[in-house]
């Protein structure tokens, strides 16, 4: 059977996508972004190769495999251009596997620029955001007056009308600064010829080759709550990171979507602002801190770490429909006297179980935990359930019934090798298919 999958975060990123959608992909053709920018930062050690993926997904570091960013995604060509000399220079060449929507927005040099004014301005407000102009460039899209990948490839007289516009409004809005769309137009006709061999029909390209039977794995950049419409607004990205941006940030069709995996963390972690239920402070939160390595690809800022959160990965299951979990770095939590689940959250209006819409509620909520008692062996490199301290087990199996989703996969360490495929699970049905790809970089 030929189904596509989509791998995407189930609490506020950094899950570990990087790896499960490393490990998975020698089962398909094509990996596909759908949303996000070069804010993204995915780590993947290959024989002990350290690579960090922004924009490219790393389905790249498998031959063979083609790697699409769609029309949802938002591009900046320096960075993309900086992504494949990387690349290049480690010995992984992306032509005629690297497809690029010529309906994907592109991030200009003012829209940082934007970026970094519009955080400033905030001042205590400010979301946290990457500064790489992401937010900006979707502003941008939305308010119609954005360019696409199509327009750097298309009428240069037509292009030039637009920058030349952009650039004034750009200019009204910082002012002291009067940036000369001239030579702006010269270097993003240039990027355009750099990228032309990569650009493509993607929504085409992805009917081709689902009709043919060749499997699609949809990859999500942060995650379901940092959703614009479903995340913790405003402290989110500006592109939907749930399922439903799968259809629109690629142009397939809601019945392409066979199955949904949740890459969730056996704790909680979130980088940037906004309300933390289960935030942990002092000798606990450097613990899961330094153990997990919690500290952003992108940024390098260190991460605010708390227990899991089941409200927050069963709202995600709902958002998301999510067939099941990859749970990553349980070995984290190896040595700990005991572990905690959140389940509700206790409030002014009484405890309650589904996720608030209002901030306000959110960051007046007491989590309501569940203790359970915390395992010594370590549970870091198994590859079977039957490795597992027996304690583990039971948190797992907790954290299951609590969340309402099965854990399908369990990390248990960085590499690839250290992950455990639950057999009988849904996910050991979805490999059950052909192996596309063969071999590695
Ligand atoms: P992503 O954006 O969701 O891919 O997450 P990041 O790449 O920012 O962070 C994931 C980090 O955790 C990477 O450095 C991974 O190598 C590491 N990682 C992934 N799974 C595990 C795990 O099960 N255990 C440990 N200890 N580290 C893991």
């Amino acid at each position: 059977m030929s189904i596509n999958i989509a791998v995407l975060g189930a609490q506020w990123g950094d899950e570990g996508k990087g790896k499960i959608v490393d490990m998975l992909t020698p089962h398909f053709a094509a990996v596909a972004r759908y949303q996000g920018g070069h804010n993204a930062g995915h780590t993947v050690y290959v024989q002990g190769k350290k690579f960090v993926l922004h924009l490219i997904p790393s389905g790249i570091l498998h031959p063979g495999v083609t790697c699409i960013i769609g029309n949802g995604v938002v591009v900046d060509p320096q960075a993309l251009f900086k992504e494949i000399d990387e690349l290049a220079a480690m010995g992984v060449a992306v032509d005629g596997r690297l497809v690029i929507s010529e309906k994907a927005h592109v991030i200009l040099p003012y829209h940082r620029e934007l970026d970094v004014l519009s955080e400033a301005r905030r001042g205590e407000r400010k979301i946290g955001t990457t500064s790489r102009g992401i937010g900006p460039a979707y502003e941008d899209k939305i308010g119609r007056r954005g360019i696409r990948v199509c327009d750097l490839l298309g009428d240069p007289a037509a292009l030039a009308e637009e920058v030349r516009e952009n650039v004034s409004a750009r200019n009204r809005i910082i002012r002291d600064s009067t940036l000369e769309w001239q030579p702006l137009l010269e270097q993003i006709l240039a990027y355009g010829e750099r990228m032309r061999p990569w650009v493509g029909d993607v929504s085409l390209l992805l009917a081709r080759m689902m009709r043919e039977g060749r499997r699609v794995m949809f990859e999500g950049a942060q995650a379901t709550l940092l959703d614009i419409d479903h995340g913790t607004y405003p402290f989110v990205t500006s592109s939907n990171a749930s399922a439903g941006g799968v259809c629109t940030g690629l142009g397939v069709p809601p019945r392409a979507i066979g199955g949904v995996l949740g890459v969730a963390k056996a704790y909680t972690t979130r980088v940037g602002e906004g309300p933390l239920p289960t935030e942990l402070s002092g000798e606990l939160a450097d613990r899961l801190r330094e153990g997990g390595q919690e500290y952003g690809a992108s940024t390098g800022r260190p991460r605010r770490c708390g227990w899991f959160d089941a409200v927050v990965v069963r709202y995600s299951a709902r958002i998301n429909g999510l067939d099941a979990l990859a749970l990553t770095k349980l070995d984290v939590l190896d040595g700990l006297p005991d572990v905690r689940l959140c389940t509700g959250y206790r409030t002014s209006q009484g405890t309650i179980t589904e996720f608030p819409a209002d901030l306000r509620t959110l960051a007046a909520a007491t989590p309501v935990y569940e203790t359970l008692p915390g395992w010594s062996a370590p549970s870091k490199g198994a590859t079977r359930l039957e490795q597992l301290p027996a304690e583990a087990r039971r948190y797992i199996a907790r954290l299951e019934e609590v969340s309402g989703v099965e854990c399908a996969i369990i990390s248990t360490g960085s590499d690839r090798a250290e992950t455990i495929v639950t057999p009988g699970s849904v996910v050991a049905g979805w490999l059950g298919g052909p192996h596309v790809a063969a071999g590695r970089t």
